[in-house]
Formats: structure tokens, sequence, C-alpha cells
């Protein structure tokens, strides 16, 4: 009797076993085959600049001189990347062809009056675009206020509507007034915030820029997340307002499938400390 219940345990276990197996594997194989059949638009890395300063001037996280920008630049013609425009990017996506091999998109973020001075300059000589992605409340600030010492300053509306006319630039929405650390940091919800409230604030800021911008005749579908902080329903509000391209700060490489590929795009912030640009996108 004893064997008996035991030869039956033995065979529910090893059936038990053999069918979690089986489901297992039938998982992973419908999984993969989904997979295989979505093919690949390619790979995108997306490239993270706030300051752009004098030729020779001390640098650090988050602000590049000039020359050091220019061996960035001549780094990625001499290794074979490609500078896309974000509209060129978009273009391509929603048309279901392949990206360029090593494509590459440029975004300096914070709307600095610096990216003016030695960015542009410098974007337009290699023929790059890059997007430039501004803040409403920044526009308010002096913009040359001595105590900044003339590099933590920040683009004017007048200033906005003069580099969207460049060729070289494409204007990114950055927040009106949520690019702070407190009380939220960035867009992030506050604790015990309800969702229609959380939306609510975030829908309203958003539109606040959407509008300024087009005041000056600026018009954008590309939304930059202050500090890379985001959510569920940031996106949700954001895509509800027709935005196709949203960035983090969250490093990486993009692999490209769709146009929902676009959403919540990967980027490396080009610390300036470090010397090569192969040290950063050379690891992607
Ligand atoms: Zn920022």
């Amino acid at each position: 009797m004893r064997q008996r219940v035991k030869a039956i345990v033995a065979s529910v276990f090893i059936l038990a076993v053999v069918t979690a197996y089986c489901g297992f594997a039938l998982g992973v194989n419908s999984a993969q085959n989904v997979f295989a059949q979505k093919e690949s638009l390619g790979k995108l890395t997306v490239l993270m600049y706030h300051n752009t300063l004098a030729p020779n001037k001390k640098e650090c996280v988050y602000c590049i001189n000039q020359n050091h920008l220019r061996q960035d630049f001549q780094y990625l013609r001499d290794n074979g990347y490609k500078v896309l425009s974000c509209a060129e990017i978009i273009r391509t996506v929603k048309r279901g062809k392949k990206l360029p091999d090593k494509a590459v998109m440029l975004t300096f973020d914070d709307g600095y009056l610096n990216n003016l001075k030695y960015a542009l300059p410098l974007l337009k000589e290699f023929d790059y675009t890059g997007l430039f992605s501004v803040v409403g409340d920044y526009t308010r600030l002096d913009r040359h206020n001595k105590k900044s010492g003339g590099d933590f300053v920040y683009f004017g509306w007048e200033d906005i509507a003069d580099v969207n006319a460049s060729n070289n630039i494409e204007i990114g929405l950055h927040s009106y007034s949520m690019h702070n650390t407190k009380p939220r940091l960035g867009v992030a919800k506050l604790r015990g915030e309800s969702d229609e409230s959380y939306k609510k604030v975030f829908s309203e800021d958003t539109d606040k820029l959407i509008k300024s911008l087009a005041d000056i005749g600026v018009f954008t579908d590309i939304y930059a997340y202050p500090y890379g902080k985001y959510t569920k329903e940031s996106e949700q509000v954001l895509k509800d307002k027709g935005i196709i391209m949203t960035l983090t700060c969250n490093e990486g490489v993009n692999t490209i499938y769709s146009e929902q590929s676009l959403y919540l795009m990967r980027r490396f912030n080009r610390d300036a400390t470090k010397d090569s640009l192969s040290e950063i996108i050379g690891r992607a």
C-alpha cells in the first residue's frame, strides 16, 4: 500500500514537471516566434549634451567646451556614425524603413544660450542637426545675469524662435515649470497624489509650453523628460497630445522596431570629464 502511494506521488510529480517544462518551452517558443516576426529597423544611439562652453574652458559632467565638442563630432564622422535629425528618424520609422548603420541623434537639454554660440556653429560645419529641448520657466531668467558668468543662462522666447529657423536645430519640450527637484523631481508623481490630479498637473504644464511655443511659431512633437523621470501616466498624457517621441536619461542603445520604440528612448549623457566619446558610446 505504502509502495503504491509512493508510486502515485512520484508519477504525479513527474507529470507536473513534464507539464511545466512543456508549458515553459511552448511559451519561450511562441515568444521567440513573435520576436522573430518583428524585424528591427536598426539601432539608434542618442547623445545628451547640456552646456557648451568656450573652446578651452574647464569642463564638467554637464558642460563640454567647444574644442571637445568638435572632437566628438569628428569622432562620429571618422568612425562612420550617421547623425540623423529627429524628423528623419521619425519619417524613416513611420515608413517602416531601416535606419542607417550607426545611427546617432544629438540632443542638447535645457536651452542654454551658450549652445547658440558654441554648438550651433559646429552643427552647421558638420551638417549635423541637434534637438534643443527648452524649459518655459527658464525663458524668464535674466539671460545676461553677471553672477552666472554667462554660461548658465538660457534662451528667451525670441531666441527659441530664431534658432527654430535654423536647419540644424529642432526644438523639444522639457516642461514649462517642472524642471525642479522639489516638490517633485521633474515630472515624477508625488507620494499619495491621485492619478487624476497628477495627470492634470502634468497635462496643464505641457499644454502651457506647447501653447507658448505655438505663439512664436514653434511646433514640436518631442518631449525630453527633466531628470529623465517619467511615469506610465505621463507617457499616456503625452501620447494623447500627439507627442511621438519621448526621451529619458536611462543609458543604453535603442533598438527600433516601430513608432512605439520612439517612446522612452535611452540616452548617453556626454560626461565631458571623459576624454573620448569612444569611452561613452564605444561600449554601446
Ligand atoms: Zn534638463
